[in-house]
């Protein structure tokens, strides 16, 4: 989940953006003036702040100067003028990016996780994969059973990322050695079984009685939810 701050004086707007943004998973907050912004801004809540330029009682770009005084949250601004001299000079103030109105909320995501991986920030709920009660989160290399966390090992976790990013699907091993050991390893089908056993037992189940990887005999395996019910 991003934390996303809206400084934008415009209600119809603001009101859209909120929307859009929350609809997406983000915490929103918002202010329509600069000086409003510019106290939630600071207080370091906010991962990302979508910035109007044009706001009624301290010109946008004197709001991100103030700003960039203090803090170095990552800053996209929202212009109603297509005029690069204006765009030119809130990157020069520290913008990270601009948008220019009217814009859609599909944009401003996309500019948003541009910023935030610039920032190298994780963007934990926009890219984690879901599977049953299994969370797996690529940003941090974290994954979660039941809420529960789970230490793996490099391997076990790209092995887990890249059959939960193919959920259901019967992965060979013949791909899992090319994703996951890149080939650059002689071994074979035993290096991916050794690996699928221990990460068996991290999840707490075996192969003969799977719950989340079911091994297709002489093809590979597959990870589902345990939900799913039979193949
Ligand atoms: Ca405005």
């Amino acid at each position: 989940m991003v934390a996303v701050l809206i400084v934008e004086d415009d209600a119809a707007i603001r009101t859209a953006l909120i929307r859009s943004l929350g609809a997406s998973g983000h915490a929103v907050s918002s202010a329509a003036t600069g000086m409003a912004g510019l106290q939630l801004a600071t207080d370091g809540h906010a991962d990302v702040v979508v910035l109007d330029l044009g706001l009624p009682d301290i010109d946008g770009l004197r709001v991100l100067t103030m700003l960039r005084a203090v803090s170095d949250v990552p800053v996209v601004v929202a212009t109603a003028q297509d005029d690069e001299r204006v765009i030119v000079k809130a990157l020069d103030a520290g913008a990270d990016d601009y948008v220019v109105k009217p814009f859609g909320g599909e944009q401003l995501e996309a500019r948003i996780r541009a910023v935030l991986r610039r920032a190298g920030t994780p963007e934990t709920s926009a890219s984690a994969i879901v599977v049953g009660d299994l969370v797996i989160s690529p940003t941090t290399r974290e994954v979660t059973l039941q809420g529960e966390r789970i230490e793996l090992s490099r391997k076990e976790f790209d092995l887990l990322h890249l059959l939960a990013s193919r959920p259901g699907e019967v992965v060979t091993k013949r791909e899992i050695l090319t994703e996951v050991w890149r080939q650059a390893y002689g071994g074979g089908d035993r290096t991916v079984d050794v690996h699928l056993s221990w990460l068996r037992r991290k999840l707490g189940e075996t192969a003969a009685e799977p719950v989340y990887l079911h091994s297709v005999r002489g093809v590979g395996v597959r990870l589902r939810a345990p939900e799913a019910g039979p193949a």
